[in-house]
């Protein structure tokens, strides 16, 4: 989270580089265009314009990087908690005969119905009533 927050602050500290640089070479380009203006300003604030439009690009790439992260991040967290669902769910289901604890692996999908296999007793029974896990 630190580490985020010192990202938005970079992001931050480039646009603020950014804006003050593209200000500045605006300022000459426009002080290029009048009477007491050199020419030399217009190249000199093009050359500033196009650093701060670098800079003010460097910190959207930030922000936009941080957001990715950000839903990246999320995305794991909704992973695991899925995951851990699926533990909880294999954890419960017991054999009915003999109460064994099942897997994923001895259920399995005959004739349109979850079957249970029991590798314990050798039970097999289909998963018609409304499964408790
Ligand atoms: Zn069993």
């Amino acid at each position: 989270m630190a580490n985020k927050t010192l990202l938005y602050l970079g992001a931050g500290i480039f646009f603020v580089i950014g804006v003050c640089l593209f200000g500045y070479g605006v300022l000459n380009v426009i002080g290029s265009t009048s009477a007491q203006g050199s020419s030399n300003w217009l190249s000199f604030g093009i050359g500033f314009g196009c650093v701060g439009a670098t800079f003010l690009a460097a910190g959207a790439g930030l922000v936009y990087a941080v957001q990715r992260g950000t839903k990246t991040e999320v995305v794991q967290q909704v992973t695991m908690k899925v995951d851990l669902l699926g533990e909880t769910k294999i954890e419960q289901m017991k054999c009915r005969s003999c109460g064994g604890s099942l897997s994923a692996d001895n259920v399995k999908m005959i004739a349109g119905a979850p079957t249970v296999s029991c590798p314990f007793c050798g039970t097999t029974y289909q998963l018609t009533e409304e499964p408790k896990w």
